[in-house]
Formats: structure tokens, sequence, C-alpha cells
């Protein structure tokens, strides 16, 4: 094998996979898979289709184009508002996407239109998270506008975010305004628009609560279902593995040295100026990974009595002295990743995504 390497278990991650279809199935959902933080990888959806997932939405088209070439059996649905400038390539490359701009639609439409295709759309409404979507207010003339389209794109539903820009939490609340919204769409243009899609992960925990209103029928989710953490409610998954994944990455030194630096203290190499407490000699491995390849605060060592130091762009550096391991150059060392770590590592092309 060739280091470093980001592990994926096939049977953990299906596992979870399963036990989210089910959930959803169990209050009358539809899950989707998100593909996004393993950069639309092929084994991944693969994972997907297995469990029982709906359709794959990924952020990049880049990523669903690998997908279809896979021969992927699930729909396609673009996650992240397309550029006008990749609208050709959508039609072809997804059945779906989530939409927030008039004239992108418009556009869409005649791309599709044209092209005998129908494109199915989502309208995308900002319930409060302030990243994407159409605001509330908004909406009853964004919906006249929708009302003379070419028949290229079909009106399929509404679409919202929560926890992703400003961390606004989903709730039965917010989640019946979207319904609502969808409902003031539906009445204006005259089309039944029957998906109603939430996402992401943070979700999950209103459905286990039993607080999902009647009316959202899907969730769109990755972090959950490949690491089993909601970061957005801080909370670990109940019945999801959470150790799906490992990072690991070979020492190339180990050796003793202070805990202060010799010499005069100015920035190191990604602008910050580090402070240090004096702990005598320590124990200090180097491993050939760095943060061009992974988040280094957001992975966390299997081995307990290791901490890590710091990091440059091709260096992680760990202390040791409490290990029970002989730590040694050769040696490997594994780390629990979370989302912006896994997402780092399969975005490095010197990371090697392993499923096994
Ligand atoms: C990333 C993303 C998701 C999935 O979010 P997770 O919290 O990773 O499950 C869902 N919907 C949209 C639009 C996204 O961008």
């Amino acid at each position: 094998m060739r280091y470093p390497a980001l592990i994926v278990n096939r049977e953990k991650v299906l596992n979870n996979a399963r036990t989210v279809v089910e959930l959803c199935r169990s209050h009358g959902m539809d899950a989707w898979g998100v593909t996004k933080g393993l950069s639309g990888d092929i084994r991944l959806a693969g994972i997907f289709a297995d469990a029982g997932f709906r359709g794959i939405c990924d952020s990049r088209l880049r990523n669903l184009r690998k997908i279809k070439d896979a021969g992927s059996p699930l729909p396609r649905q673009l996650i992240r508002i397309a550029m006008i400038s990749e609208l050709r390539e959508l039609a072809v490359m997804a059945e779906m996407s989530l939409q927030s701009d008039i004239g992108t639609i418009r556009e869409l439409d005649r791309i599709c239109a044209s092209a005998g295709i129908t494109h199915e759309i989502l309208i995308m409404i900002d319930v409060g998270d302030l990243r994407e979507g159409f605001w509330p207010t908004e909406l009853p003339e964004a919906a006249r506008e929708l009302k003379d389209l070419e028949g290229g794109v079909k009106l399929g539903g509404v679409a919202a975010n929560f926890a992703c820009a400003s961390g606004v939490l989903p709730g039965h609340d917010n989640m019946a305004r979207l319904v609502e919204y969808r409902d003031v769409i539906s009445g204006i243009t005259g089309v039944e628009m029957p998906a109603v899609s939430v996402g992401g992960t943070c979700c999950l925990k209103v459905i286990e609560d039993g607080l999902v209103p009647e009316g959202v029928n899907v969730l769109r989710l990755s972090e959950g279902v490949i690491l089993g953490v909601d970061t957005a409610f801080d909370r670990v998954i109940p019945h999801l593995a959470r150790d799906a994944l490992t990072v690991t990455a070979e020492i190339v030194e180990c050796r003793q040295k202070p805990s202060v630096p010799v010499g005069d203290v100015g920035y190191q190499a990604f602008g910050e100026k580090p402070v240090f407490t004096d702990r005598g000699l320590r124990k200090r491995a180097i491993l050939a990974i760095g943060r061009q390849d992974v988040s280094i605060d957001r992975i966390t060592p299997l081995d307990g009595d290791v901490e890590i130091v710091t990091a440059s762009s091709d260096h992680l550096i760990v202390d040791v002295t409490d290990a029970r391991a002989m730590y040694k150059a050769g040696d490997l060392m594994s780390f629990r990743p979370l989302y912006p770590a896994m997402l780092a590592c399969a975005t490095s092309e010197y990371v090697e995504v392993i499923f096994e």
C-alpha cells in the first residue's frame, strides 16, 4: 500500500447508509446520498446505490460526470447552484439540480428545450442560513416568472439547507415554512411540485425526534452517513459507526528534541506565530503527510497517547513521548478524520483513497 492513505471501510459505510435509509423510510422520506466529501468517488456512489439511496447529489459536475461514466443506476442531482457557463454540461450530466436564479433557470430551460431534454429543478429557498436560495418575500414574484418556461425545465419541488453557512439548525418550524413556500409557488405556477428536500446531516436529528412536518419528503446527506457524526448539533449519531474512515501516514523521523525552539521565533510557514511551553525534552515523530493533504486540527490520533504538535505543507509533527509503542521511521500511524480532513484527503492527489 502507498501512504498517505485514506482508508474507507466499505461495510461500515454501507451499514450506516442502510440505517439512514431505514430511518428516513420509517418517516416517509427518501434519502439521497451526497458524494462531494469524497470527490464523487464512484465506490461511494456504489455503496449508496446498494444501501437503497434514491439518488446521488454532488456539488461539482466533474464528480457527477465520473459517477455517470461509471454506470451508476441512480439519478444525479447537482446541489451547488449551477454556473451559467456549465448549463450545457449540466443538462447532460444530471437529471436534476437545485436552482436559485431566474436568469439561470431561463437559460437552462432554453438549452434543455432545444435539446429535447427535460431537466427537473428544485427551487432553493433560504429559510435563514444565509447561503443560497430565494428569500421568502421574493417567492411570489419568482413564481410568476416561472410560469412561462419553454418546457425544458420542470419544477419538481423546493429545497433548503441548514447549518451550511451560518449554522442555523433545522427544526419543525423552519421545515414547516419550507412546505408553505412550496405551496405558494405551486399555487401561483399551477405545477404540483411534490419534492420538499432538506439537507444535510443535521436534519437527521429532527427526523429521529419525530419532528419533521408533513410534506418534507427528501433528505440529502453525507457527513452522518460516512462519519457517524453531526457537526452542526455537535453530537455523535446513535446506531452509526464512527470509525469507517482512517487516515494512515508513515513516520520518516523520530527523535528526542527540546519542546522550545532554539533561536528568535518569527512567523512559521502558514503565517502563525506559535507559542511554546517548556516541557523539557520530548520525543517527536515526523509523518509524511501535511497541510496540503489533510486538515490537521480535524484529525485525532488513534493512539490516545500521541499528541499533534504542528504541521507544515508536507510534514506532520506529533509528540510520542507518552506513547507505549516505540515509534520509529517506517512505522505507520493512523488518525480518525472529521469532515474537513476527509475532504482534504480526498482532494489531495498525494493521498491514496482505498476502499476495503
Ligand atoms: C453538502 C450538502 C449537503 C450534505 O450535507 P452534510 O451535512 O454533509 O450531510 C446537502 N445539501 C447541500 C446543498 C449541500 O451542499
